[in-house]
């Protein structure tokens, strides 16, 4: 199906329609997603199924892309054992909303712990704002079961590591060490990245670490995201 003929006028038809087109196809996806209402995070026609600017020349992936990065986390992220979760290049903050309700319950009173790392401080500003406009979004907030933190995401986020899940938001140039390094065992990194071949295409990585601490690296499907990058000078 494709996908704009999944949006919805609403933020549950839009989550039952990915969920009819099998665009999501679980049900604890579907459930968390469900939770959070776009509208606090995508400013403009947010129950529409694509990618919007968020201001500083970030966007919002569009809500397809969301639930297929979730799904192929979600092995690695079970509902109240105290899953670890780096979101890396977080935006405006919506899926790292839906992660800690993956790991935390829709109503965010489960064990967890979702780290949302920007490099640009107006967004992790942003994030945080946007998530005090649910009460289930403050109360992962004030439980510090969520937090937002500003710097360079290609290093990861080591004081809250290791990680059961780490989600990459932006195209990386390289599958980068310190992120591996992060990853428990077992533990899933999902993350865009620049193809060498220098024709601009970019695929997803899905890369594993085993109980053994030993890493599997799986280039998967094509897709487009805008990239990690230095930081803009202020
Ligand atoms: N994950 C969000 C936003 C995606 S846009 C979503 O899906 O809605 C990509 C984000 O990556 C932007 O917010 C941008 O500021 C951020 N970014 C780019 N390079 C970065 C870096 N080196 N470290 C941290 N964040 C970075």
């Amino acid at each position: 199906m494709a996908a704009w003929r999944c949006s919805g006028r609403t933020n549950t038809e839009l989550i039952q329609n990915l969920y009819k087109g099998h665009l999501i196809t679980s049900s604890r996806v579907r459930d968390a997603m469900s939770s959070v209402d776009r509208a606090h995070y995508a400013p403009h026609s947010p129950y529409e199924d694509s990618p919007q600017g968020i201001g500083f020349s970030a966007t919002i992936s569009a809500p397809h892309m969301h639930a297929s990065a979730a799904e192929s986390l979600l092995g690695f992220m079970p509902e109240n054992k105290g899953a670890r979760v780096l979101d890396v290049g977080c935006g405006s903050g919506y899926l790292t909303h839906v992660l800690a309700n993956v790991v935390c319950g829709g109503d965010g009173t489960g064990d967890g712990k979702v780290v949302g790392i920007d490099h640009i401080k107006g967004l992790t500003d942003m994030s945080l704002k946007n998530m005090r406009k649910s009460e289930e979004g403050r109360r992962l907030l004030d439980s510090g079961k969520v937090e937002f933190v500003t710097g360079d995401g290609r290093k990861g986020y080591a004081a809250a590591g290791p990680y059961d899940a780490i989600h990459v938001g932006a195209a990386a140039l390289e599958l980068h060490q310190e992120l591996v390094d992060q990853l428990k065992s077992p533990g899933r990194m999902f993350i865009p990245v620049e193809d060498k071949g220098g024709w601009g295409s970019q695929w997803i990585w899905v890369v594993d670490k085993d109980e053994n601490g030993k890493v599997k690296k799986e280039k998967t499907m094509g897709v487009r995201y805008v990239p990690l990058t230095d930081a803009p000078k202020t």
